[in-house]
């Protein structure tokens, strides 16, 4: 393979496909290349594991307010839920289902942990999430779930001024139709080649070299997608000149781990909660889970698992990711919902050669290095993806903008045309 392409894109995750728009629109010729068989990256509808769709990645466009990807979404007819509830975590602990009082007792030291490490990284400490989250009693392994979650690294392992640079609005709405499918729709007629894995990138002062197995490829300006997790792994060789020199900045923006198990079953089995999604606190003192009920009204709960106990499960394989989930459900709902189960699939993002990880946070005292990264100039061989986002870090419509952004500048800076 040896060609000519003004700009190289490396992989076609939401990133990816966000640059590859923006240089279609401006006419430019491009290339995408992914390293896997199928376009969206961490934006993957499943199909075909369960008799129902589901995300195996992203699901909520965050933040749906201010999101680009929503108009976007209506451009290509995907669809998307609106409506915002408030009553939205059940929580089972101590044995059995909280009343009213627990739960919003649950809630209030959710809210609370947020709210400090909102504060604290606003006032610019840059110290780990878990030196600045207030006590939380019996309530803190809910607490310290659901900080795994939002930042996919353990309290210990993530800045809270890093966390707290995300411009949070709310309002997050699930797609219907899968959130891989509506980048997969974005992606309709860009130039991708899949399975075209990146194996090294040299960059000159007027091109750039790609290196893949079936050949190199030539350009003036290249842009790499791949996650920092991938980048830090050394997965893509990248020859001396100001982007391998910050290779060592990413370092300290690491992804972590965020997995989840769907369980598909053969009736509805949690309608009756009257809560889109339940916290499971197990009484043996292990580790807890997030489940969410009905995926768009099929019979299936989706488990969410993050940071260390994730990492944990993802080495100990599929099997022990369901048992995990299926004896949190048991201890709920009872050991006949073992019966009604159809089927399971788990994700493996964190193994994923093409991922590494789940999504990038900020290690404490490194809060600056992300907008280090963001800013830095690294001439014709550029950077873009969740962990370059300013504001929207970790989220799909901010690997999409920032993908948008940098493709236009590159362009603007290299008078790069049709
Ligand atoms: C479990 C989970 C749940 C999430 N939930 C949400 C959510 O609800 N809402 C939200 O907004 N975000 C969510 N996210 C985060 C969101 O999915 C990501 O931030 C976003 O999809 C990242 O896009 P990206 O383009 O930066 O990276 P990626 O999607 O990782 O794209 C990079 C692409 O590069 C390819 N690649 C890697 N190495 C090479 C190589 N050597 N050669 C060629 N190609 C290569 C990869 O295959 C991939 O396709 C979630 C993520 C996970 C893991």
């Amino acid at each position: 393979m040896s060609d000519q392409s003004e700009i190289v894109i490396i992989g076609a995750g939401a990133a990816g496909v966000g640059a590859g728009m923006e240089l279609e629109k401006r006419g430019v010729p491009f290339v995408i290349l992914e390293g896997s068989g199928r376009v969206g990256g961490r934006a993957y509808t499943d199909r075909t594991s369960l008799p129902y769709a589901w995300d195996k990645g992203c699901h909520w466009m965050h933040c749906a307010d201010m999101n680009p990807l929503v108009a976007e979404a209506d451009r290509v007819g995907a669809e998307y839920l609106t409506d915002a509830r408030d009553d939205w975590n059940a929580v089972w602990a101590n044995g059995g289902w909280a009343d009213e009082k627990s739960r919003a007792a649950t809630l209030n030291a959710m809210d609370a942990a947020f709210e400090a490490v909102d504060e604290a990284g606003g006032r610019g400490r840059d110290v780990a999430i878990s030196e600045v989250l207030p006590e939380a009693g019996g309530l803190a392994p809910i607490v310290r779930l659901w900080i795994q979650l939002m930042s996919s690294g353990d309290p210990e392992q993530v800045s809270a001024r890093g966390y707290a640079d995300y411009e949070e609005t709310n309002r997050n709405w699930p797609v219907k139709t899968g959130y891989g499918d509506l980048i997969e729709r974005l992606a309709a007629g860009l130039p991708v080649r899949l399975n075209t894995p990146v194996t090294g990138i040299e960059q000159h002062a007027n091109s750039i070299q790609v290196t893949t197995r079936s050949g190199a490829i030539e350009a003036k300006a290249a842009i790499v997608t791949a996650s920092t997790a991938v980048l830090n792994a050394g997965a893509i060789e990248i020859g001396a000149g100001p982007a391998r020199d910050l290779l060592g900045v990413m370092e300290n923006v690491p992804c972590g781990f965020c997995e989840k198990v769907a369980i598909a079953f053969d009736r509805d089995m949690f309608g009756h909660i009257g809560h889109p999604s339940v916290n499971v606190l197990p009484q043996d003192g292990s580790a807890p889970i997030n489940f969410q009920f009905a995926n768009f009204g099929n019979p299936m709960v989706i488990g969410h698992v993050a940071g260390s106990v994730a990492k944990e499960l993802l080495a100990e394989g599929d099997a022990a990711m369901v048992e995990f989930a299926m004896q949190r459900l048991i201890a709920a709902f009872g050991s006949d919902i073992k019966a009604r189960m159809v089927n399971a699939a788990t994700t493996d993002w964190g193994s994923d050669p093409f991922v590494r990880g789940a999504y990038s946070f900020a290690k404490p005292g490194c809060a600056h290095l992300r907008h280090e990264m963001i800013e830095a100039d690294t001439g014709n061989l550029a950077f873009a993806g969740e962990a370059f986002s300013r504001q929207w870090q970790a989220t799909a419509h901010g690997a999409w903008a920032s993908g948008r952004d940098v493709a236009g500048r590159l362009v603007d800076k290299f008078k790069l045309a049709s």
